[in-house]
C-alpha cells in the first residue's frame, strides 16, 4: 500500500495546528503508520531539502525547519501521495484553495505549515531518512474499507 511522508513544520506546531492537521488525514480515511515529535539539526534539514540547495531561499528554509520541533509522520493509503498533496494545497498559500490546509491556515510561502512528499519515490526516500528505525506494523486487515 502506498505511503507518504508528512511533516507539520515548526509554525504548525507552535500555532497549535497538530490536532487539526492529523484529524484531516484521519477523517479522510488514511492510516497513521509512524509519528515522532522532534527537532532536527541543520545537517539533517539540508539532507531533507537537498534537491532545493541551489534555491535562493534554501538557507532561510533550513533555518525555518530547525527553528523548533516538528511532527514527522508516515501516512498510508490508496493514492496517499497525490491526495495528501491535495489536502495540503499549493506551495504558496496565496494560491492554495480554501479547504486545503495551507489555504485555511497559512499566508506566507516561507511559513506554510506543512510538508508532504511530491512523489512515491521521494516519499520512499523521505520515510527512510526520517524513520531509519523503520515503521511499526499494525494490521488494518480487519478493516478492509480503510485505505
Ligand atoms: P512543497 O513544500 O509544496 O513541495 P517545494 O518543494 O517547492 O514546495 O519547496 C519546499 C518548501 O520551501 C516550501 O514548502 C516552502 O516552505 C519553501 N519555499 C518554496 N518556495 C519558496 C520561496 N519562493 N520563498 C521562501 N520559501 C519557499
Ligand atoms: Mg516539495
Amino acid at each position: 500500500m502506498e505511503q507518504t511522508f508528512i511533516m507539520i513544520k515548526p509554525d504548525g506546531v507552535q500555532r497549535g495546528l497538530v490536532g487539526e492537521i492529523i484529524g484531516r488525514f484521519e477523517k479522510k480515511g488514511f492510516t497513521l503508520k509512524g509519528l515522532k515529535f522532534i527537532t532536527v539539526d541543520r545537517a539533517f534539514a539540508e539532507r531533507h531539502y537537498a534537491d532545493l540547495s541551489a534555491k535562493p531561499f534554501f538557507n532561510g528554509l533550513v533555518e525555518y525547519i530547525i527553528s523548533g520541533p516538528v511532527v514527522a509522520m508516515v501516512w498510508e493509503g490508496k493514492n496517499v501521495v497525490t491526495t495528501g498533496r491535495k489536502i495540503i494545497g499549493a506551495t504558496n498559500p496565496a494560491d492554495s484553495a480554501p479547504g486545503t490546509i495551507r489555504g485555511d491556515y497559512a499566508i506566507d510561502i516561507g511559513r506554510n505549515v506543512i510538508h508532504g512528499s511530491d512523489a512515491v519515490e521521494s516519499a520512499r526516500k523521505e520515510i527512510a531518512l526520517w524513520f531509519p528505525e523503520g515503521i511499526a506494523e499494525w494490521s488494518s486487515s480487519l478493516h478492509s474499507w480503510i485505505y
